[in-house]
C-alpha cells in the first residue's frame, strides 16, 4: 500500500462523516445515510439491491424518469468532444443551439437565456437582471425586491433574502435590505381540500397592492413568486391571483419574476407553469428538469423586452458583469439538448396527460384517511397536511415519511407535509402504489 492510500485509508476509518450533507441533521445521519447506488426508469436501486419507487423525481428534477439513454449519451459525448470553454466572451455549438432550443420551449416573449448552474444561481441572477435593467432604464432608484411567505428561491444570499421560509435564514445574519413579503395566498378554513385551484385569488393578489402603499412602488425592482409554491408545502395559485399580480406590475413598472426551477419542465404538463396559467413573467430562473437531473445547470429565461432595455442603455449597461466559470458547460447543455429531445420523441407531455386525472383524483381519495387534514395538488405535486401530534411538531410527517421507505416507496416530508413529485413518466399501478403505501402509514402512526 502506497502511503498515500494509508493515509486515505486511515482517515475514512476515523472521520466516517467526511461528507457534511446538506440539509441533513448531522447526528442522525453521521454513519448511516440512505445509500442509492443506481437508478432506472421509476426506481432507485440501494447497494443490496432494494428498489425504492421514486416518488421525488430525486429532488423535483428527474421529470424524464432515470437513466435515459439518449441523454446519458450525450453527455458521454460532449464529455470527450469539449471538456470545457469559457463563455465570457466565446461559446460552442451546444450552448447556441440549446439558448434558441430553450426559447422555444418557453412562452412567447422569452427571447433570450443567462445559462448558470443551480436554481440558487438562477434566482440570484434573475434579482441582478432586474436591478440592473432598472438602472439601465435611468431608475436607479428601483431596488427593493417582494418575495411571498413560505417561498423558496435557493440558498444564495439573495435568494435566501426573499425566502419566506424564517428558518432557514436564522443562523445566518443580515440578509439583503429592501426587501418585503407577500402573504401566502391560502386560507385552511376556505381552502382545505380544493381539486385544482381554489377561489379567492383576486383578493389574494392585492396584498401585493396594499404592500405598495406601505413601500412606495417607485422604489421596487422586482416581485418574485414560485407559481406554485414547491418547498414550502405544494400550494397551487388561486384562480386569478397570478394574473392579478402581472396587472399590478404592469401598473407600477415593476418586473415579475416566476421562479420555476420546480414548476419549469412539464412539471405541471405544461412545459412552465407561465404557459399551465397563461400568465407571462418578464423573468424566469429554472434549473432541475433542465438536465433531467443528470447535469448541474440553472438558467434565467428573459423577456425581449427587458434584454432590450439593457441593449437600448447606456454604454455601461451594455455588458451585464455577471456570470461564472461553468455558465453553459458543455456537458450541461448536451444534455439540455437531449432533455429537451427526450420530450418531444416521447411526448413525455401527451402522456402525462393522460395520467393526471387519476393522480389528482386518487391523492384526494386520502380525504378522511386518519390525521389528514389538507390535500393540495398542481399538475404531478401533490401535498399532503397531517395535523401535527400534539408536542411533537414534525414527528407524524417523518414517522409516515420512514413507513413509506419501509415500503419501498421514496416521498419527502417538510415537518408534517408530506410531499410527492414523482418523475413524468409514472405508470397508473405506481400511482397507486404511492398513494397506498401513504395510506398505510397513515394507518399505522398514533
Ligand atoms: N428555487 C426553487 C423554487 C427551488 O425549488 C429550488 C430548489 N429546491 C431552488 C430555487 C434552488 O435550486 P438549487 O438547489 O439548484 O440551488
Amino acid at each position: 500500500m502506497t502511503a498515500h492510500a494509508f493515509a486515505a485509508e486511515s482517515r475514512r476509518d476515523n472521520v466516517p462523516d467526511a461528507f457534511w450533507m446538506p440539509f441533513t441533521p448531522m447526528r442522525a445521519f453521521r454513519q448511516a445515510p440512505l445509500l442509492f447506488e443506481r437508478a432506472e426508469g421509476m426506481h432507485y436501486i440501494t447497494p443490496d439491491g432494494r428498489r425504492v419507487l421514486d416518488g421525488m423525481a430525486g429532488l423535483w428534477c428527474v421529470n424524464a424518469g432515470h437513466g435515459q439513454a439518449k441523454i446519458t449519451e450525450a453527455i458521454r459525448a460532449a464529455a470527450g468532444r469539449l471538456d470545457f470553454v469559457s463563455s465570457f466572451k466565446m461559446s460552442h455549438p451546444d450552448a447556441q443551439a440549446y439558448a434558441a432550443r430553450l426559447c422555444d420551449f418557453a412562452p412567447e416573449g422569452i427571447d433570450h437565456v443567462f445559462f448558470v448552474n443551480s436554481g440558487s444561481e438562477a434566482v440570484d441572477t434573475a434579482l441582478k437582471i432586474a436591478r440592473a435593467y432598472h438602472q439601465a432604464r435611468g431608475q436607479a432608484g428601483r431596488t427593493k425586491l417582494i418575495g411571498r411567505a413560505k417561498g423558496y428561491h435557493g440558498m444564495g444570499w439573495g435568494g435566501l433574502s426573499v425566502s419566506g421560509i424564517g428558518r432557514h435564514k436564522a443562523a445566518f445574519g443580515p440578509l439583503l435590505p429592501d426587501v418585503a413579503h407577500l402573504p401566502l395566498p391560502y386560507d385552511r378554513a376556505t381552502m382545505a381540500f380544493s381539486r385544482g385551484r381554489p377561489e379567492g385569488g383576486l383578493a389574494a393578489a392585492e396584498a401585493l397592492e396594499t404592500l405598495l402603499q406601505i413601500h412606495d412602488p417607485a422604489t421596487v425592482a422586482a416581485v418574485i413568486v414560485e407559481p406554485v409554491t414547491g418547498s414550502g408545502g405544494v400550494y397551487p395559485p388561486p384562480k386569478g391571483y397570478l394574473e392579478c399580480l402581472r396587472a399590478i406590475c404592469d401598473r407600477h413598472g415593476i418586473l415579475l419574476i416566476f421562479d420555476e426551477v420546480i414548476t419549469g419542465f412539464g412539471r405541471l404538463g405544461s412545459p412552465f407553469a407561465a404557459q399551465a396559467y397563461g400568465v407571462r413573467p418578464d423573468l424566469m430562473s429554472c434549473a432541475k428538469g433542465m438536465t433531467n437531473g443528470a447535469v448541474p445547470m440553472g438558467g434565467v429565461l428573459v423577456a425581449g423586452h427587458v434584454y432590450e432595455a439593457f441593449m437600448a442603455g447606456p454604454p455601461e449597461a451594455i455588458e451585464l458583469l455577471h456570470g461564472y466559470t461553468y455558465s453553459a458547460h458543455p456537458l450541461a447543455c448536451a444534455a439540455g439538448l437531449a432533455t429537451l429531445d427526450v420530450f418531444a420523441e416521447q411526448d413525455i407531455l401527451g402522456s402525462l396527460a393522460k395520467v393526471l386525472p387519476l393522480w389528482e383524483e386518487r391523492a384526494h381519495r386520502l380525504k378522511g384517511a386518519a390525521h389528514v387534514v389538507d390535500i393540495r395538488t398542481a399538475g404531478l405535486l401533490c401535498a399532503i397536511d397531517l395535523a401535527p401530534r400534539p408536542g411533537a411538531d414534525g414527528a407524524r410527517g417523518g414517522e409516515a415519511n420512514a413507513l413509506c421507505l419501509d415500503a419501498g416507496v421514496l416521498v419527502r416530508n417538510a415537518g408534517d407535509t408530506l410531499v410527492l413529485s414523482p418523475p413524468l413518466v409514472i405508470a397508473r399501478a405506481e400511482i397507486e402504489e404511492i398513494f397506498a403505501a401513504i395510506e398505510r402509514a397513515l394507518g399505522r402512526i398514533g
